[in-house]
């Protein structure tokens, strides 16, 4: 992973991803994977299957042992992992109001009537 703004922004992005679907329905690799693809994210196993790990790890979510040799291993979300996207959800509409483009382009114009 040597693009920068993956390892300090879009690695974040995807993890809150992970932790809705989480949520709603459980998720597994490749289903994250394409779920992602389809937002326009390229994301190799080898950073999606780690990330599931560590997000376990922490508590975030819990997967049950696959029955068989290949069905997927299945994350579902915790309350833990709830609490952690209920907080990222105020945190993200906070941040969504101030970045946004139309309040961006508003803010500069009043700075440039200011200046
Ligand atoms: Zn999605």
């Amino acid at each position: 992973m040597r693009d920068p703004v993956i390892r300090e922004f879009l690695l974040g992005f995807w993890k809150i991803h992970i932790l809705y679907h989480a949520e709603e329905q459980g998720v597994y690799g490749q289903w994250m994977i394409e779920e992602l693809g389809h937002h326009g994210y390229r994301v190799s196993a080898g950073t999606m299957y780690p990330l599931l790990a560590r997000m376990a790890r922490r508590g975030w979510l819990k997967s049950t042992e696959p029955k068989g040799s290949r069905d997927a291993r299945v994350y579902r979300i915790t309350p833990a992992g709830a609490k952690v996207l209920e907080r990222l959800r105020a945190s993200l509409a906070e941040l969504q109001h101030e970045v946004r483009p139309s309040t961006a382009r508003k803010s500069r114009r009043a700075a440039r009537r200011r200046a």
